[in-house]
């Protein structure tokens, strides 16, 4: 890419450790669904996981383009941030909402990557993305919380030690709207799992080490409450446009690695004796999911730049995310149609990126949610849900 970007020596960095990660150590966690345990280490070594607690917690306390510029570095190097990525923001709910005490308690090991924090159970099988309507409660017994019910698609929940858990402390029917009577409970699964916490890993269609959970009479020490009692979804949603532009980053990371492995592949790969990418329409879809991608990549650019001022980029964090989403599958359909037949083929590692940039066309937020928010909030429409 010709254009300058931000924090050049934290990608050069970047890039320089994920060189030690080449597609086959990918190839082989993929074909495992294991998770990729020394490519997490050497990014915890090397500090990056940490770059978003701030300095007095032990972490690097740098800036959201930051976290941006290590995660877009770490998938445009063929890479994938999804086994460790939410170590990076998941502790942003305990940051904003947690005492001093639970702070100074757990920040600095996560810091110093000791303690994970990289599971979060939001998702329900019965509730999906209407949240209000999760079914977990958490019943308040002397000190201490009861939890039961089940989550779903709860990733990392095997690789992690602690989980952010939404569930529900108040009754549906005793609450004004359906998303008040949700609190956060920050749960040491180290203490209760294969007793009352029980993990079962999802198979899917790409390497996520997702698993469902099963809460059976869980305790939860009260004191590990984050923030007040029944405002757990606001603390939810409070992190929600650091979580959008840091996944953004990494589909704008995906899209530049399609496309310049799919550059590369065109002026290489010749047929009726003249390379492929002299022939306009193995160029175009190319060139116009570069622009695609430059477009999103603007967007996210503003969404970051008007979160660092401080602002509450609502409307610009949710763009970038659909838009970066979009240009990534874009440039991801144009990569493996110019590799023809090879682009199926493991060993190109095209199918697995393939695989892994259509989840976020889904996750964490559906792209139809996105369209809601904006009709709604940005628009003036009437709300669809
Ligand atoms: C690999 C993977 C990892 C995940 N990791 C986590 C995690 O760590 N923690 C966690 O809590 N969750 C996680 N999720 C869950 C993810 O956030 C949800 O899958 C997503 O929010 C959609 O919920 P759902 O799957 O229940 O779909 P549903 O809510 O059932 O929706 C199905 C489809 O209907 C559409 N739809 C639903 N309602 C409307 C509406 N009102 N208007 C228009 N369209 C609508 C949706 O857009 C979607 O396309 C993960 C999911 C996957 C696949």
């Amino acid at each position: 890419m010709t254009y300058e970007l931000d924090h050049p020596e934290i990608r050069e960095a970047v890039a320089k450790l994920c060189e030690r990660f080449p597609g086959s150590y990918w190839r082989e966690c993929d074909r495992a669904q294991a998770y990729p345990t020394n490519f997490v280490q050497a990014l915890t070594e090397a500090g990056y996981l940490s770059a978003l607690i701030p300095e007095e917690y032990g972490g690097l306390g740098l800036p959201l383009s930051a976290g941006c510029a290590i995660l877009e570095e770490v998938h445009r190097a063929g890479c994938n941030a999804a086994a460790c990525h939410a170590q990076m923001y998941t502790m942003g709910t305990l940051l904003r909402h947690g005492s001093p005490s639970q702070k100074a308690q757990y920040l600095p090991q996560i810091a110093d990557g000791s303690l994970r924090l990289q599971a979060f159970g939001v998702t329900e099988p019965t509730s999906g993305t209407d949240t209000g309507a999760l079914r977990t409660t958490a019943r308040l017994e002397g000190d201490t919380y009861i939890v039961n019910g089940q989550k779903i698609w709860t990733s990392r929940a095997e690789h992690s030690d602690l989980m952010i858990l939404l569930c529900r402390t108040t009754p549906r029917d005793e609450t004004a709207k359906k998303t008040d009577g949700l609190s956060v409970l920050l749960v040491d699964m180290r203490e209760v799992r294969g007793k009352s916490l029980t993990i079962r890993p999802i198979r899917a269609m790409m390497n996520h080490s997702s698993t469902e959970l099963f809460f059976d009479d869980m305790p939860v020490p009260a004191a590990n409450l984050i923030g007040e009692e029944g405002k757990g979804f606001r603390y939810i949603l409070s992190g929600m446009n650091a979580e959008r532009i840091l996944i953004a980053s990494e589909c704008i990371g995906d899209a530049k690695w399609f496309l310049s492995k799919a550059s590369a592949y065109a002026s290489e790969r010749h047929i009726f004796d003249r390379p492929i990418g002299q022939n306009q329409g193995v160029q175009f879809p190319l060139a116009k999911a570069y622009s695609e991608m430059r477009a999103a990549e603007l967007m996210l650019r503003e969404a970051v730049r008007l979160y660092e001022s401080g602002a509450n980029p609502g409307e610009e964090a949710n763009l970038a995310k659909m838009l970066c989403a979009d240009a990534s599958w874009a440039a991801g359909e144009a990569c493996l149609q110019t590799h023809g037949g090879f682009g199926f083929a493991e060993e190109y590692d095209v199918e697995r990126k393939y695989r892994e940039a259509r989840l976020y066309q889904v996750a964490p937020i559906s792209t139809n949610l996105i369209l809601s928010y904006i009709a709604e909030h940005v628009l003036g429409m009437p709300r669809s849900y």
